[in-house]
């Protein structure tokens, strides 16, 4: 049983005008896709081919050095972590179980947006802005290229993509503008409570 590339978890169209439907055709179909197939012939015979995504990460992330193993099963994950990170018609100040802590640990929706939008925006060329929870304490961080907080005992709770491909279609070099969008628009509170309950 090789990788599978999960289907997006809403319609293309279904988070226009803020990530248009090409972008997601190219993202999903193209990029999230080729990750996935070279995670299988890299894996073809080999005893991680049968283990758990996670378990891949896990294993090749203690080799140090980002392996090419590490970094297509990484960006299987992060791509599959961040198609839920949205939902047409979210953004906005948390709701639910997370606002308390979002509270707790940054004063207010406004101060974690910020903090966020930080990350988001100065992560140096390819990457991803989080929140996680560490040790049971409520981060915003940011990893380069493939990089993610499995591979630190993190948890993730929600994830922005800045790799260029995600916005590029839609703002070109603005990511400013994206990262606005994510957080007003698209960040899903749902799915962060979702996680935070089995974290
Ligand atoms: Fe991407």
């Amino acid at each position: 049983m090789s990788f599978q590339l999960p289907p997006l978890p809403y319609a293309k169209n279904a988070l226009a005008p803020h990530i248009s439907e090409a972008t997601l055709e190219v993202h999903h179909d193209r990029h999230h896709k080729k990750y996935v197939d070279t995670l299988n012939e890299l894996l073809e015979g080999k005893p991680l081919a049968k283990a758990t995504i996670e378990e891949v990460i896990k294993e090749s992330a203690s080799s140090g050095k980002p392996s090419p193993v590490f970094n297509n099963a990484a960006q299987v994950w992060n791509h599959t972590f961040y198609w839920h990170s949205m939902k047409p018609k979210g953004g906005g100040p948390a709701t639910g179980e997370i606002s308390k802590l979002i509270d707790k640990t940054f004063g207010s929706h406004e101060a974690f947006a910020k903090d966020f939008r930080k990350a988001a925006e100065t992560q140096f060329g390819s990457g991803w802005a989080w929140l996680v929870l560490d040790k049971g304490q409520l981060k915003v961080t940011q990893t380069s290229n493939a990089d993610l907080p499995l591979a630190h005992g993190q948890t993730a709770l929600l994830t922005i993509d800045v790799w260029e491909h995600a916005y590029y279609l839609d703002v070109q070099n603005k990511r400013p503008d994206y990262v606005g969008r994510f957080l007003d628009h698209l960040l899903n509170w749902d799915f962060a409570n979702e996680v935070l309950q089995k974290a």
